[in-house]
């Protein structure tokens, strides 16, 4: 029988990251920019390691649970530029070096991504190459024992504070994505690469996005993550936690926005609107709730499938698809709703901003729709 309410552990969870962001990370928000600072009050609670076993300094959390704390995080926590650089930070980056990495790089490595004393990146995407990572050009060509790499990569999400980056280069640019690729985990104590100034955005100005330059930079073959050709594969992993886990984020983020939406429309009712003269909005509020409800719904069920050991590439895209568009739907929606209302609500403008790129990340809603339409055998 399916059981729709959370566990005692869950409710608990879900009641410690409300409880966390409202006493310790509000009263610091305010400022537009990234502070490091505000990065290490969450490695009190463990946000930036939240899957990673308790064995390497991790929460230990599954999928679910993951997905559930982010959900909190993003209902309680306007800051959407920080709850999305956690994010990326756990499941593009520290958990692929959890699940992949050796374990001489896992002891050395994890327990300071957990605590919050180190930040990681993740690094895909050229110039020329996004949703279309076959066209990559970054190389990395072995010599002896250590492999040479050279290239550039952009929209790195932390690029500009990462400690650590876990970077894709083609190592047999003639096998293309599958089997041509491999990852590193480079360290900036370690390894020489240049970082680039932060790329100005109008949404998520709290998570730092950047450029890496590399020339002729050398990285031995014990920080390959995975093995040589693996890296299409890691990355396909990464990207489906992060799809499954992100939008939790966006879930909670959602929810808080038509929680103020349904207050501003029942203060215009008290105040002598006729409850008539509002039911266009209404409408749109009882229908956003709905696929709230629904969106939520199918996300819980990708990751709970993920925690199953099953594949989840379909679940996957379609719950990033689904909380993607949404999330740019829905804060348009009640950004114009407070407008027509004669109000503007900073949150409200922040967050429809910060979702603008969410169909964006982790792969293109187009992408996501190839993918869907790949399982279905299209
Ligand atoms: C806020 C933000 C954070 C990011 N963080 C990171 C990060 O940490 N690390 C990283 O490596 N990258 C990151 N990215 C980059 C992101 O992954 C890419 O923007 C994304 O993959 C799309 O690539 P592109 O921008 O080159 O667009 P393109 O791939 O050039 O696509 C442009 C448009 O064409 C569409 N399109 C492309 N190919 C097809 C096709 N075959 N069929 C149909 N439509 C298609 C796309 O859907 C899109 O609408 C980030 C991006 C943003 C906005």
């Amino acid at each position: 029988m399916l059981a729709f309410r959370l566990s005692d552990d869950q409710q608990a969870l879900l009641e410690e990251i409300l409880a966390f962001a409202r006493q310790e990370l509000v009263p610091g928000m305010g400022s537009p920019d990234f502070h490091r600072h505000r990065w290490e009050v969450c490695g009190r609670i463990g946000l930036p390691g939240l899957s990673i076993p308790r064995a390497y300094g991790g929460r230990g959390l599954g999928a679910l649970d993951t997905l559930i704390a982010l959900e909190a995080l993003g209902y309680a926590h306007p800051d959407n530029g920080l709850n999305f650089a956690l994010s990326a930070h756990l499941l593009a980056c520290v958990v692929p070096l959890w699940l992949y990495g050796s374990e001489k790089l896992r002891q050395e490595y994890l327990p300071g991504l957990c605590d919050g004393s180190r930040i990681a990146a993740n690094a895909m995407s050229e110039p020329a190459s996004g949703s279309d990572a076959f066209s990559m050009r970054t190389q990395a060509v072995l010599h002896e024992d250590r492999y040479v790499v050279t290239g550039t990569k952009t929209f790195v999400s932390n690029g500009p504070v990462a400690d650590q980056v876990l970077l894709y280069a083609a190592t047999d640019p003639e096998r293309g994505f599958l089997g041509g690729i491999s990852a590193f985990w480079l360290d900036s104590q370690h390894h020489t690469f240049e970082i680039g100034p932060v790329i100005e955005k109008a949404g998520l100005t709290t998570s730092p996005l950047g450029s890496l330059y590399f020339q002729h930079m050398e990285v031995g073959r014990e920080f390959m993550v995975g093995g040589e050709g693996k890296g299409a594969h890691l990355f396909n992993r990464s990207m489906e936690w992060e799809r499954v886990c992100l939008g939790g984020g966006h879930l909670g983020n959602i929810q808080r926005l038509l929680e103020k939406a349904t207050e501003l429309l029942r203060t215009r009712i008290r105040n002598g609107s006729e409850r008539h003269a509002l039911q266009a909005a209404s409408h749109q509020l009882a229908g956003w709730q709905s696929q709230w409800e629904a969106t939520r719904l199918l996300a819980y069920s990708a990751a709970w499938k993920m925690d199953e050991g099953r594949p989840v590439t379909r679940e996957a895209a379609m719950s990033k698809w689904r909380i993607s568009e949404l999330y740019k739907e829905v804060t348009l929606g009640i950004s114009l709703l407070f407008r027509g209302s004669g109000m503007v609500d900073p949150d409200v403008e922040q967050s429809h901003m910060d979702a603008l790129a969410s169909t964006l990340y982790s792969g293109t809603s187009e992408m996501q729709l190839t993918i869907i339409a790949q399982t279905m055998g299209l």
